[in-house]
């Protein structure tokens, strides 16, 4: 049903409109007013936001097993992750790696699953190159090139690929940093396709 409400969440309480849903025309969507140019959730008085490093806002939402400030976070693969949040700043570590699990009264604090396979003492990331973002980490074909690999791609060939050019760019072997970086930073995307 299209029209104007009140939004009842509590810090903001703004009046809403109720305007069509361009990707589903079954549902509704809450915008600011009737021109329907922007969505409700960007601008609610309720909702908190963190800024990353790229300078991407992000909303706050809690983690429903300690209570703390997570955002979630896209995956290049596609998949949602709760990520840290240190203060006002999105931080680029997965909450699953830091968060202590259940509040719990009395007994010691369980230990966190797991998730995603990424083990926990797994070190952070590598930076980004230059020309890639965490947001936008390019693609196949850019780590191929990267690598200087055609397809099919396999994991011999990767491995190889990624040795000999690590040979060469490795700044302990006298190479540059950024160009070591960026190799690695293919190596490491392309490892989830073989
Ligand atoms: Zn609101
Ligand atoms: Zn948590």
């Amino acid at each position: 049903v299209t029209g104007w409400s009140r939004c009842r969440k509590a810090g903001c309480g703004r009046p809403i409109w109720f305007g069509p849903n361009p990707r589903d025309p079954d549902r509704v969507l809450p915008y600011d007013d009737e021109t329907e140019e922007r969505l409700h959730f960007e601008t609610c008085g309720a909702t908190e936001w963190v800024t990353d490093d790229e300078g991407d806002r992000h909303s706050v939402s809690k983690c429903s097993a300690c209570g703390a400030r997570v955002w979630w976070q896209t995956t290049y693969r596609g998949k949602r992750r709760p990520m840290d949040i240190d203060g006002d700043v999105a931080s680029w570590d997965c909450h699953f790696d830091t968060c202590p699990g259940e509040r719990t009264r009395t007994g010691p604090r369980p230990e966190p699953e797991p998730v995603y396979g990424r083990a926990r003492t797994e070190p952070p990331p590598p930076p980004p190159p230059p020309g890639y973002s965490r947001r936008m980490p390019g693609s196949k074909a850019d780590w191929m090139r990267d690598l200087e690999l055609s397809p099919p791609l396999s994991l011999d060939q990767l491995k190889s690929a990624f040795r000999a050019l690590a040979m060469r760019h490795h700044p302990d072997m006298g190479g540059q940093a950024h160009a070591f970086i960026r190799i690695k930073w293919a190596y490491d995307h392309l490892k989830e396709y073989v």
